[in-house]
């Protein structure tokens, strides 16, 4: 059994949460041109480590909010939980941000604008 920080309700069990994949998968934006390979390479490929990974995962049991965590895919220790649209803030979840062969793709490439969007977005909302 896996106890989860839900950073909206506190801990629960785990079968109170199901995981959404990989986290950090920056969506082309529409009006960019990449080749249907790379394409597919956003929309099919998604890695599965040994060791720490960076998810994405939901309280569907409860308050039904997404939130991503950096977990060990061997031991299951959870290392961080953040929320949507945040970077991991330990030494450990941003290195294997930061070192994912995805940083380097044309499909990260083409969503660049939208998340510089996403960070204005944010702000605005900090500010409220
Ligand atoms: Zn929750």
């Amino acid at each position: 059994m896996m106890l989860i920080e839900c950073p909206f309700c506190g801990p629960r069990d785990e079968t109170e949460f199901s995981c959404g994949g990989e986290a950090h998968i920056a969506r082309p934006l529409a009006e960019n041109k990449i080749s249907d390979a790379d394409f597919a390479d956003y929309l099919f490929m998604r890695d599965n480590p040994k060791g720490l990974f960076l998810e994405r995962w939901r309280h569907s049991a409860g308050c039904r909010r997404w939130f991503n965590m950096a977990r060990d895919t061997v031991s299951h220790d959870v290392v961080e939980v953040y929320p949507m649209g945040a970077l991991p803030k330990t030494a450990a979840a941003k290195s294997v941000y930061n070192t994912s062969w995805r940083r380097d793709t044309a499909a990260e490439q083409a969503a660049k604008p939208a998340r510089a969007s996403q960070k204005q977005a944010a702000k605005a909302r900090g500010r409220k």
